[in-house]
């Protein structure tokens, strides 16, 4: 039996900390449950949206006028080298667990926020490591069809922030299954140890922001050669930090009501303790017009921004 809710605040379970309440929303424990969670928004009329750890979404300051269906399946097995997790399992905690059992490869994304199904779904990476190195399959609903099938890693069609199931948002991603390699218990500890230290270095992570909230572009290659010379660095696959370009346009610590281009990390928008997603948005828009007016490139949202009726605006 469903147990929905209304007036649920969803500002709370987001790391913005921003937003309005959901008029409905429900937690789902097995691939039975989304079905029923769906079925339901469709007899009342509303939008069903997905929500895994928030850490990379803005809800509007109204709320959602929609279904707020939450992943809360949390189960995972390890045989072998191979764990098989469920899409509500917390990424950094599976990653501990893994390193404790004498398995790695995927220390690296240590300290990312959120769920092992919202890392598929974005093919969350850093520091040269990505899901996509890592993933055997995945198996996920197709809410307008009901099919459940799965994907391998080919048919994962992962890029850069991107994948099969961000692109075909119908998808609700159920299970993960990652094969990983014998490393010493000690051995990925360090490397988790240090993953985290340098995040941390680089950018204070316990922030209310999305992480970080533009992609990073392709650029023309005379800003690339810029980028390169100034940082010593290679622009991978073309593409420049975002927050080298916001830091550019002249925008590093620029604020809008109580947002904030982070003064570290500029492409970390920051809800400094007030801000509204109103606030967010507006400082969005004005950094993506200094950026195209500066170099000509345009920015797109990595972190996804719900309007009112659920559906993502950018
Ligand atoms: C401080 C901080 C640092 C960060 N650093 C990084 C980083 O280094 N690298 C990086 O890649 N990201 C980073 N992020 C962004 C974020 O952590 C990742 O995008 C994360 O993978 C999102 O997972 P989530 O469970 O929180 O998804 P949510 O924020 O809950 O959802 C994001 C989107 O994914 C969809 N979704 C979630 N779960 C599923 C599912 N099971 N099936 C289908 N769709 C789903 C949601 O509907 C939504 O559209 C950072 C964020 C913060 C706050």
């Amino acid at each position: 039996m469903l147990d929905v809710r209304e007036q649920v605040p969803l500002a709370p379970l987001t790391t913005f900390g921003i937003g309005g309440p959901a008029r409905y929303f429900v937690d789902v424990t097995s691939e039975k449950e989304i079905m029923q969670a769906l079925h339901w928004a469709t007899r009342k009329n509303v939008r069903a949206v997905l929500l895994a750890g928030g850490s990379n979404v803005l809800v509007p300051d109204e709320g959602l006028e929609a279904l707020v269906i939450r992943i809360a399946q949390s189960a995972y097995d390890i045989s072998g080298a191979t764990l098989i997790a469920d899409a509500g399992c917390n990424l950094c905690e599976l990653i501990g667990k893994t390193a404790a059992a004498g398995l790695g490869g995927w220390e690296r994304l240590a300290g990312i926020p959120g769920t092992i199904g919202g890392a598929v779904r974005g093919n969350a990476g850093a520091f040269g490591t990505e899901m996509r190195d890592i993933v055997v399959w995945v198996r996920a609903v197709d809410m307008e069809s009901g099919e459940v099938r799965e994907y391998t890693n080919e048919e994962c069609h992962f890029s850069y922030r991107m994948s099969y199931f961000k692109r075909n948002p119908a998808l609700f991603v159920t299970k993960v299954c990652v094969a990983l390699e014998e490393v010493p218990p000690v051995e990925a500890q360090r490397i988790i140890e240090e993953t985290v230290a340098e995040r941390e270095r680089r950018h204070i992570q316990d922030v209310r922001a999305a992480g970080s909230y533009f992609m990073n572009p392709v650029a023309p290659k005379a800003i690339q050669s810029r980028f390169e010379k100034e940082k010593g660095v290679a622009a991978r696959g073309g593409r420049v930090p975002a927050g080298w370009l916001i830091e550019k346009a002249g925008l590093k610590g620029a604020r809008v009501g109580g947002a904030q281009a982070s003064e570290q990390h500029p492409n970390y928008l920051v809800n400094t303790g007030t801000a509204t997603a109103a606030d967010v948005r507006a400082l969005a828009e004005r950094i993506r017009e200094a950026v195209q007016d500066a170099f000509g490139v345009e920015l797109q949202e990595e972190a996804v921004v719900l309007g009112r009726d659920g559906r993502t605006v950018r």
